[in-house]
């Protein structure tokens, strides 16, 4: 038997468990147990306790696939035949309609090793601007207000363990007891110690039904409730004058916009009371300590950064950030949606979190990877961006997947499969044939968590080790092998490793100098210490586990307030939409499914989407609990069973968006500043429905994507892969653009 210390391969709690694997058996994982690491203290949630069994499941991709033709099935292929493909079609591409014609996307789930080299790969191999990420659908829009703020974006400038000792905690769009489970022990030993819990959602979430306060805002209205509070705190004589004068500029731009949001106009404006919102901002003021933290709820809006914003001016204008157990801090979503943000795999990034439009900044990164500063592109565009206008001309041709599952994940998904047929060549790697993975020209299987080494970076900004239980199975190569070796067809391969920790020591260097500076941290520290917070600029420097006590790393060391207005969300409710629509996660179901919808108990517990209502909603429209209903909104359509449930607003619906289909829906209209969409809030309709449609089924069958198409028995692949879109377990059936409503409704 070997011992393995690791990380849980989902979310970013990253919380550590032990392998025992049995190495005569091909180092079959035997048990699995949580570990005693910080922020999960021996806990685990469901998808943690049965992680290992995506290590030998039957679905598992075994060796690469390749389609002959469009339209045609795909075939086991050999990696060189499967290589080779990809190395010729980026040649012709890029001779044809130029660099740029060629792009890659990556996602918050790869090691920081992978996620920097991904980045560097498109840079220095493809020399192409065209990368970006999932990460932008998840938190760029804090982020981005993080960073006017504060210089830095690091998603808790705090340990977890320090929301234990806070008195007075808000929780905005944020619900920890569904999506990470194991954190709420900080939470709890909080309330243990008299502290209130303010939960800030539309939904009365398992998190909330806890809470003291729940105040439910419609959605899209919480940069006008952030604001109203901030009016009650000046009017009331609550904000910090000495924190403000001290430590910030720009607060009286704030105060002069705060003016306009009164208690009972906000009321009218968010549904929230005003006597709750008094009560919520003396708490915040005189229970100390206090902190703000938001997550997607309040972020995923095309207004997500000015929301964040308010959020973080409330914060600033009390006095909370920089002090002991108090501050403003975002909850970060994947596995690596840390690290994966800070070490180039964005469109405007250099590692380090450097800007790539920096001159300064160019010639480091450059100057690291052994290349003139004027090799490296522009900036190139932001995910949605880049994804819209794939297979268009000027648009990117060739596309490189990794860790991503675009089909499920992206906005008006109906739209992105559109895209992604029109490009020249698709190429995904996975771990499973993903809805994404099953429409590519090449599918190439990957190493997973317990098979590979690298580092992550979990919500606090701790830089912590994935180490290797077992062996990839079958022909499975990692990712850094991959790209090592495309770059070497390319000509490039000198300057690339597929070493993990050769690749992290390239990165300490390529970081050191710049925000996010991991040039102190080392694999023998991390093991050493739990992890290493960063900026750790030096080998005898401690980590900063705590952000802010001295000043911000800004140009004058002070927190910059910036003025922000509410403004409608895209899309409002109106007579044929009458309603909003707002999404988000299940606790036993992780993202777009891949992973999580192969696993027995996972799938078994949450088998299906299901759509939200008040009873009172449901009553209206003659649905009862368990009943199909047609969801409508401007995008397209989708079927769901309705659950009934007397915590959503009245004229709110939730769908989970981690099967195809809710995506169809959400409207793809971006923030100005950060370019996420809006995931949170469209206007939306709803109809009994008498079951799922037959015209537009994309159920796994019509796809042709059957259990065990991906296995190792490759008999089978080319009669159970088609070009098509898989709901594997789902209860989707329908996913029809707007005009295809149109045709079949006489206009809807
Ligand atoms: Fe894994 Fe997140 Fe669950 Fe922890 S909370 S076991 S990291 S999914």
């Amino acid at each position: 038997m070997t011992v393995t210390e690791t990380h849980c391969p989902y979310c970013a709690l990253q919380c550590g468990m032990t392998l025992q694997a049995d190495a005569a058996d091909r180092g079959k994982v035997v048990r699995l147990e949580p570990a005693d690491f910080p922020v999960n203290r021996g806990g685990l949630c469901a998808k943690g306790w049965t992680a290992a069994e995506l290590l030998g499941h039957e679905d598992r991709l075994l060796t690469p696939l390749v389609r002959e033709r469009k339209g045609g099935p795909l075939r086991p292929a050999s990696w060189d035949e499967a290589l080779g493909v990809i190395t010729a079609a980026i040649r012709r591409s890029q001779r044809e309609y130029g660099r740029d014609s060629v792009g890659a996307f990556g996602g918050g789930g790869l090691t920081n090793e992978k996620a920097y080299t991904l980045g560097k790969f498109v840079r220095v191999a493809l020399r192409s601007s065209a990368i970006d990420y999932n990460g932008r659908f998840c938190m760029s829009s804090a982020a981005t207000a993080a960073n006017r703020s504060f210089g830095v974006d690091r998603g808790l400038p705090f340990p977890l363990e320090d929301v234990a000792r806070a008195q007075t905690l808000m929780l905005v769009g944020a619900n920890p007891a569904d999506a990470m489970p194991p954190s709420m022990q900080h939470l709890e030993a909080g309330r243990a110690a008299g502290a209130r819990h303010i939960v800030v959602d539309p939904r009365r979430t398992a998190t909330a039904r806890d809470a003291y306060l729940h105040l439910q805002p419609l959605p899209g209205t919480d940069l006008a409730l952030a604001n109203g509070l901030l009016h009650i705190a000046v009017r009331e004589g609550l904000i910090d004058e000495a924190f403000i004068r001290d430590r910030t500029t720009g607060f009286d731009a704030v105060r002069a916009a705060v003016t306009g949001y009164w208690p009972q106009r906000v009321e009218r404006m968010t549904g929230v009371s005003e006597t709750d919102m008094r009560e919520c901002v003396r708490l915040l003021a005189t229970q100390r300590p206090s902190m703000i933290l938001t997550a997607r709820g309040a972020e995923q809006h095309s207004n997500g950064t000015d929301t964040a914003q308010a959020w973080l001016n409330l914060a600033l204008a009390l006095g909370l950030v920089g002090r002991p157990y108090e501050g403003y801090g975002t909850i970060t979503g994947q596995g690596n949606g840390q690290g994966g943000r800070e070490h180039g795999q964005k469109a405007d990034q250099l590692p380090g979190y450097r800007r790539l439009d920096d001159p300064a900044a160019r010639a480091h990164v450059a100057g690291v990877w052994g290349i003139d500063a004027d090799e490296l592109p522009r900036p190139g565009l932001s995910a949605y961006e880049m994804l819209d206008r794939l297979g268009t001309p000027g648009g990117v041709r060739v596309l490189l997947v990794l860790a991503s599952n675009i089909a499920v994940s992206a906005p008006h998904s109906s739209r992105m499969l559109e895209r992604l047929r029109s490009l020249d060549l698709l190429v995904v790697s996975d771990i499973f044939l993903s809805e994404t993975a099953a429409l590519a020209d090449v599918v190439l299987p990957t190493a997973q968590w317990a098979e590979e080494e690298g580092t992550m970076t979990n919500l606090e900004g701790r830089v912590i080790r994935r180490r290797r239980a077992l062996p990839p199975p079958g022909e499975v190569r990692t990712d850094l092998s991959v790209l090592k070796e495309l770059a070497d067809r390319l000509g490039r391969g000198q300057f690339f490793s597929d070493r993990p920790r050769e690749v992290f020591e390239e990165l300490r260097r390529a970081s050191a100098g710049g925000v996010a500076d991991y040039a102190g941290i080392t694999y023998e520290r991390i093991d050493k210490e739990d992890g290493v917070f960063w900026p750790c600029p030096a080998e005898d420097h401690p980590g900063t586990p705590r952000l802010f006590a001295d000043g911000f790393p800004t140009a004058d060391g002070r927190a910059r307030f910036h003025r922000v207005e509410h403004r409608d969300p895209h899309e409002t409710p109106d007579r044929q939409f009458p309603y909003v629509l707002t999404t988000g996660r299940l606790m036993r179901q992780y993202q777009s499914g891949t992973q999580t919808r192969r696993v027995k108990e996972l799938d078994a517990a949450a088998p299906e989407p299901m759509a939200e209502l008040h009873p009172d909603l449901a009553r209206r429209h003659g649905i009862a609990d368990g009943d199909w209903v047609e969801l409508r909104t401007r995008r397209g359509a989708a079927r769901m069973r309705a659950r009934c449930d007397p915590g959503v607003r009245p004229d709110t619906i939730f769908a989970p968006f981690h099967w195809p289909g809710t995506n169809v829906l959400t409207d793809p209209a971006l923030d100005p500043h950060s370019r996420m969409p809006a995931f949170k809030a469209c206007a939306v309709a709803i109809s009994r429905a008498d079951g799922p449609a037959e015209a537009a089924d994309v159920s796994a069958s019509a796809a042709g994507i059957a259990a065990g198409a991906a296995r190792a028995d490759f008999g089978q692949v080319d009669e159970l892969i088609g070009d098509g879109v898989g709901a594997r377990g789902g209860g989707v059936r329908v996913s029809r653009t707007q005009s295809e409503l149109d045709r079949t409704r006489g206009g809807a």
